[in-house]
């Protein structure tokens, strides 16, 4: 089987977990996780997947790419978010379940504890959610961008405290009206 990126390299058959089989890229690092082999391993491992630690280090991670095919199956694979902070997608295959992870991004999953999720990641209620955090995540970037980052920091700050007071309208309408005593 050759991977589904770099083409016309075999990928070789490794332990990425104890009990876990992917086939990996030797040229791009990629990994080829197959459905049945995962849900295998998340039943041995289940829910007490102890958290571990890892050692913080920037993970070099592969630019979100183009459409790839599945290696066994020839079928399009579709891309999910990941989110919760990270901008990754991992692919995926409809017809044989398989998975498709870039270089890094099974040691980027392991460090938030997702690695056990993706089940989860491949469902439309992780999707909306993963949709919303980015749409989110623009929009701060182009306030930051329109007020700078410490305005905006502030006016978030303006705005949290008046959402606490009872009178905000009247607190707004103060703040938003030329001064009458100076008129
Ligand atoms: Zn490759
Ligand atoms: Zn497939």
């Amino acid at each position: 089987m050759n991977c589904p990126l770099c083409k016309s390299t075999e990928l070789v058959s490794t332990e990425l977990e104890s009990n876990l089989t992917s086939f990996n890229c030797p040229e791009c690092g990629g990994n080829w996780i197959r459905g049945a082999e995962y849900w295998k391993w998340l039943e041995q491992n289940g829910s007490d997947l102890a958290e571990r630690l890892y050692e913080e280090e920037s993970l070099h991670l592969a630019e979100p790419g183009k459409p790839i095919d599945c290696p066994e199956c020839r079928f399009r694979m579709v891309k999910f978010l990941v989110g919760r902070g990270l901008d990754f997608t991992v692919d995926h295959c409809e017809g044989c379940k398989g998975i498709w992870l870039d270089r890094n991004e099974w040691e980027a999953l392991k460090k938030r504890n997702l690695h056990d999720d993706l089940n989860s990641i491949f469902t439309s209620f992780w999707q909306t959610g993963a949709q919303r955090e980015i749409r989110k995540k623009k929009l701060e970037e182009i306030y930051i961008s329109r007020f700078g980052a410490e305005d905006y920091a502030e006016i978030k700050r303006v705005r949290w405290w008046l959402d606490t007071k009872t009178n905000k309208e009247e607190l707004l309408a103060f703040l938003t009206d030329r001064d009458p005593f100076n008129a």
